[in-house]
């Protein structure tokens, strides 16, 4: 139960990465214009969107979707959900 408890931890701080011209999969989400991701290798553009929770780390997760949304070229799905990739 322990394990389960700090799973859910984890997982409740949400941040995504919108391409744009789609969707945030969750409603309430914040983003913020200054915090626009390009891929480096076509120039799609992401927009970071978080909730309170990862609000105080939103540059780190720029910078996760920035890495993430290159390293995925040309796979561009429309959500790229950055705060559940770090437990892998
Ligand atoms: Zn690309």
């Amino acid at each position: 139960m322990l394990f389960l408890r700090s799973w859910w931890i984890i997982v409740e701080m949400h941040a995504e990465a919108v391409r744009f011209g789609a969707r945030p999969s969750r409603f309430g989400l914040m983003s913020d214009a200054h915090y626009t991701i390009k891929c480096e290798a076509c120039l799609v553009c992401y927009r970071v969107h978080y909730d309170p929770d990862a609000e105080g780390s939103v540059t780190h997760w720029s910078l996760v979707a920035q890495e993430v949304i290159t390293a995925r070229h040309p796979d561009h799905k429309d959500n790229v959900v950055l705060s559940r990739l770090e437990m892998f």
